[in-house]
């Protein structure tokens, strides 16, 4: 009698624990999730690789009303993850990004994540920690979408010209660096055009620096137009330009310089009307520096100024 006592206190105490238990894991399960559903950030809850929870927030963000509603149309949060510079998107890691949050606690991926809600691209440092109590994980995303426009910006001001928006010195002495640097490494092709336009001084003295300035940002429109995405253009200074025609030899970057001379003589300025260009163009040679290659184009250069302007002369 007093076996089967003891047995039952057993199981009764056992019977009590699993409750108290089940009662305290629910209760905190449930502190945490109020207390990140009053988090500002977009919070996730990671478990065994499978989304348990979504704050409020997060779940405005994508649109949906409840995590199994998300997990229905998504079988891994990376799909969401949209290509950018800098950013890993669904490709990067595929399954794995999380294994590389994971990996290493002090880690944050940046991403980028269209919201339904706002229609509206952001970006985000996901970071992520392990819960002490469960083997849950918790995602949080930091906002930083006004820090990733700040930083457009400004990277935007340090490489653009103010006065044209096409590309400035810097931007361009950084590509044809890395021109060069690959031509010399893999046998890539590229050429480079200078371009001066004639008698500006001429403009400025009969109407004024001012409407210079407009033949300027005309000019420099009219030929952004007629380049292909993959030539690089930008002011040298002054009035002077500089194209780098990527995969062009010096055959075609003659015919190039030639189609850009024709558009622009035959163009009507706003305020001037007729304005010409004259035209110097080289091919990168092997061993070729950016002194070397931009000796030739000014030669060239001033070969068609002497000659007459409004030409194109090759070295
Ligand atoms: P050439 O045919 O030999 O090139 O003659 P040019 O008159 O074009 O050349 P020159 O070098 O004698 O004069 C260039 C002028 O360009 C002088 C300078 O005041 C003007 N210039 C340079 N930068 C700017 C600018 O940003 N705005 C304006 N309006 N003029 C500029
Ligand atoms: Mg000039
Ligand atoms: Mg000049």
């Amino acid at each position: 009698m007093e076996l089967y006592y003891i047995l039952f206190l057993f199981i009764a105490t056992i019977v009590f624990w699993i409750f108290v238990e089940g009662y305290y894991a629910k209760r905190y399960s449930d502190f945490i999730k109020s207390f990140l559903n009053a988090n500002t950030n977009i919070t996730i809850l990671y478990d065994y690789n499978k989304i348990t929870f979504i704050n409020s927030i997060g779940l405005e963000f994508f649109s949906y009303t409840s995590v199994d509603e998300f997990n229905k149309n998504h079988a891994d949060l990376s799909q969401l993850f949209l290509p950018e510079e800098n950013c890993i998107d669904k490709h990067t890691y595929g399954k794995k990004w999380f294994d590389v949050l994971k990996e290493n606690n002090s880690k944050y991926l940046k991403v980028k994540l269209f919201s339904k809600r706002n229609k509206m691209n952001y970006y985000f440092n996901i970071n992520m920690s392990k819960m002490k109590k469960n083997n849950q994980y918790l995602l949080t995303f930091n906002d930083i979408t006004k820090l990733e426009s700040e930083r457009v910006t400004i990277v935007k001001q340090a490489e653009n010209d103010t006065l044209t928006n096409v590309y400035n010195r810097v931007k361009f002495n950084e590509v044809l660096n890395d021109m060069i640097y690959r031509a010399n490494r893999y046998y890539s092709q590229f050429s480079i055009i200078l371009l001066d336009i004639d008698h500006f001084k001429a403009i400025n003295d009969e109407y004024g620096h001012n409407i210079g300035d407009k033949v300027l940002i005309e000019l420099s429109r009219l030929i952004n137009m007629s380049l292909r995405d993959s030539d690089v253009f930008a002011r040298w200074g002054g009035e002077e330009f500089v194209i780098i025609a990527e995969s062009t030899n010096l055959r075609e970057v003659s015919l190039l310089a030639g189609r850009l001379r024709k558009i622009v003589s035959e163009f009507s300025f706003k305020d001037v009307g007729k304005v010409t260009c004259s035209f110097g163009v080289t091919e990168f040679k092997k061993g070729d520096t950016q002194a070397l290659l931009f000796e030739r184009v000014d030669k060239a250069l001033y070969e068609a100024k002497h000659n007459g302007r409004n030409q194109v002369v090759e070295k």
